[in-house]
This record gives C-alpha cells, structure tokens and sequence, in this order.
C-alpha cells in the first residue's frame, strides 16, 4: 500500500483533541508532539561511539493532557484503547502493566531523579500515526512525546540534550532495550529540512541542511519483523564490546582498518565481521554527512549500498524481505530515479530507506511495491516523507 501522507499531522491532531474531548469531557490543556526518525547512514554503531546520521520524520506520536488533581497519571492510547494505564505519581515508578507504558513510567523516573517530584496528577490520550516496531522509532516518538508533555505540565524546559538522555535511559531501565542516543536524539533535535549528523562520541548533534530539494526520501516498511527487541540487539552490542576489548581501546573512534587487521588473528571470525562493519560504516558516514551537504546525492547511493551489504554480511541483521525490498530499489537504479537504498534501524524486519528524484518518487514506490509483494506475498507499507521540527508543543 502507498501511503500519501499529506496533513497527516493535522488529522492526527484533530481526532487526538476529539477523542480527548469524548472520553474527559473537556478540552485538553496541553498537546505535544514528537517526531519519529528514519537513519540515513550510520546503523549499529549509535552504541559504538560511532556517527549516525538520521532525520526526524513526518509522522509523530502526540499527546493531549490535562491536570486531574491526583497523585495519579490515567494513560489512554488510541492504538491501544483496550489497555488503560494508570500510574501512581507519589511513589517510585516500577516496570509494569500493561507493559506498553513502561517506556512512560521511565520518563517519569528520570524527571524524579532531577528531583521533580511527585509530579501532578493528569490525564492523558496519546495518538500515534508511527507503526510500532517498524524501524521508526516509535519507542523513543513516545518516550521523548512523554518527556515533553512532563516539561509542560510542569512548566519548565530541561535541557535538550539532558531530555534525550533523560529518554534513552527509561528505554534502557523501563524496557530493557539496551539502545544508543540516536532515536531519542533525533526526536528531540529534529530540524525541518535538516538531517542531524550525531556524534555519539561527544554526544553533539549538528543539523545539516538537504543542499539537494529535488530529493525524496522514501520509507518502505516490509511488515515483518522476525525477532523483537530483546537477545539479538544485545548480543550485537555485546559482540562490538568483544572486538573492542580485544583490540584493547577505549573507543571505536580510535580503532583504524589496520588496527583492525592486526587484531583479526585475536578474534573469533563472527567477531571481527561486526568489528569490520563498526570501522568501515563510521568512515561511510562521515562521507554520506559530507556529501549530502554538497549536494553530491549520487554519491552517497554506493556508500548506502555498501551499508546495506555491511549489515547483511558481515553485522547479519538484516533478512530476507529487507534484501528484497532493497534490491527492488536497486534495480531501479539511478536511471529511474533511485539515488541510494538500504535497510534502517535494528534490522531483522522493518523499513528500508530509499533517496529517490521527487519526480519519479511515485512510480519508484509502486514498482518496489509490486517487486516485493510478488517476490513475498507481503503487501508492503510505503511512503515519501520530509526532515521535520523535533518535539514541541502546539497550541490548540
Ligand atoms: P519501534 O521503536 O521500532 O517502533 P519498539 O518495539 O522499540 O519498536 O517499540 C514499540 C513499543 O513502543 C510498543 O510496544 C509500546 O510500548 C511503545 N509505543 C510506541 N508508540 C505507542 C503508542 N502510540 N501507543 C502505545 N504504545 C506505544
Ligand atoms: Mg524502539
């Protein structure tokens, strides 16, 4: 299916204030928004001190609230209307149920270790137009969506880069997802038209613009996803930490190719693959950085194949309906339009991410569709989409 996403962010808006409106019965007080993300460039390696290079998309989680004058925070999701939460605002926020609201729960505990608490009782309806577990990001959308619906109600403003962490560690603590900074990054610092260029090393985000408006980026979702977010991500993370201690480093960002190589007897040979695709993606992402605010677009299609095929060979995340996705990009080639294509985010399922012409995005979306329905019998999820604001709050 080809998704057109024109105004979804005012339609989400909209039926959000509606439902508030039908389930409290009053207008809410606060509404916030917060953008999911898609990486360019730089995957697995958020962790890995390493540079990533995502932009925040068009598609958001949102969140209209009011104060309820109670110790208790009453949590409606509209992609979940039948699992209510409610959680006590006076006392330690423990993991619980329903389990989707922890990444919440871990917001909250990170504003009690600033010493804001107990926060003030509200009741909340959250909307959402991010497909879980698709690649996107909605865990951080919802964590940093979250951290900015606690900012308004208590009417102050964290700082940004304190805020993402604040969110990255409630993924860590409330989850178990052992995730680096990039997703909650790229929400919170999310620039129109902008893609940020993070250093995972300093913890610095820098935006840098599209020099190239002719330029689309395509999302293409292959719903599947074969593992969640527990054993391979962290087995992953645990490998790179492997590699590292054996090459005998504080960082990744000090390990060269011959390092590496040196090193390569050292290592079980699963491990340095994952070390080989640590060294050579930093390196792939500072050249996509440089070259996408030239304007060299053509350049960065061979530095995103390159990825694509780092990630299946030698980090192995991706999968067989990734391959067919990309390869169905590929094959359009820069002769219809297809600058560079590659699977994003976690791997194992989940969405690809194709830079296409503008003028040939819509033919480019219905033939990958065609190519991976027939080859999988799966209907895809595609759509174009465009570098939005970070998280912010909106007026009614
Ligand atoms: P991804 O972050 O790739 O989309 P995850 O498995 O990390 O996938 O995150 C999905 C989880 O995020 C859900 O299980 C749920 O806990 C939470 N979540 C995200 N968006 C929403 C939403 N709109 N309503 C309820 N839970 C949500
Ligand atoms: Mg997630």
């Amino acid at each position: 299916m080809i998704e057109h996403d024109d105004n979804s962010y005012e339609k989400l808006k909209k039926t959000l204030v509606e439902k508030f409106e039908d389930h409290f019965g009053t207008r809410p007080f606060f509404l916030v928004a917060a953008p999911a993300r898609v990486n360019l460039i730089g995957e697995h390696i958020d962790y890995c001190d390493g540079f990533v290079l995502p932009l925040a998309i068009n598609r958001h989680v949102m969140i209209a609230a009011t104060p309820n004058g109670s110790e208790r925070a009453n949590l409606l999701s509209l992609m979940l209307p039948n699992q209510p939460a409610t959680v006590m605002l006076d006392e330690p926020p423990k993991v619980s149920q329903p389990s989707w609201a922890n990444v919440i729960r871990g917001v909250f505990d990170g504003f009690r270790n600033k010493d804001f608490w107990p926060l003030p009782g509200f009741d909340a309806v959250i909307h959402s137009n991010v497909p879980l577990g698709a690649g996107l990001s909605s865990s951080a959308a919802l964590e940093v969506a979250a951290a900015t619906m606690v900012e308004s109600l208590l009417g102050i403003e964290i700082n940004p880069k304190n805020k993402a962490l604040l969110c990255q560690t409630a993924e860590h603590k409330f989850a178990g997802v052992p995730c680096g900074i990039m997703d909650q990054f790229a929400s919170v610092f999310g620039k129109k038209d902008h893609m940020i260029l993070i250093d995972c090393r300093s913890e610095e985000a820098q935006a840098i613009p599209f020099a190239d408006d002719s330029v689309e980026i395509i999302i293409a979702d292959t719903r599947v996803k074969h593992a969640l977010s527990d054993g391979s991500y962290a087995n992953r993370r645990k490998h790179t930490e492997i590699a590292l201690s054996i090459l005998g480093k504080d960082s990744w960002r000090d390990v060269t190719m011959e390092d590496l190589l040196s090193a390569e007897p050292n290592m079980n040979e699963q491990v340095f693959r994952r070390a080989r695709h640590v060294v050579t993606e930093i390196d792939r992402t500072q050249r996509a950085a440089m070259a996408l605010a030239r304007g060299k677009t053509e350049t960065v299609g061979q530095l995103m194949a390159d990825s694509h095929k780092s990630l299946r060979d030698d980090f192995e995340v991706s999968c067989k309906e990734l391959d067919i996705m990309v390869e169905a990009a590929w094959d359009i080639g820069e002769a219809g339009g297809v600058l560079g294509s590659r699977m994003t985010g976690g791997g194992f399922g989940g969405s690809t991410v194709t830079l296409a012409r503008k003028d040939n995005a819509e033919e480019i979306m219905q033939k990958m569709a065609a190519t991976y329905q027939a080859q999988t019998g799966i209907e895809p999820s595609i759509f174009a989409t465009t570098a939005v604001d970070g998280a912010h709050s909106l007026g009614l």
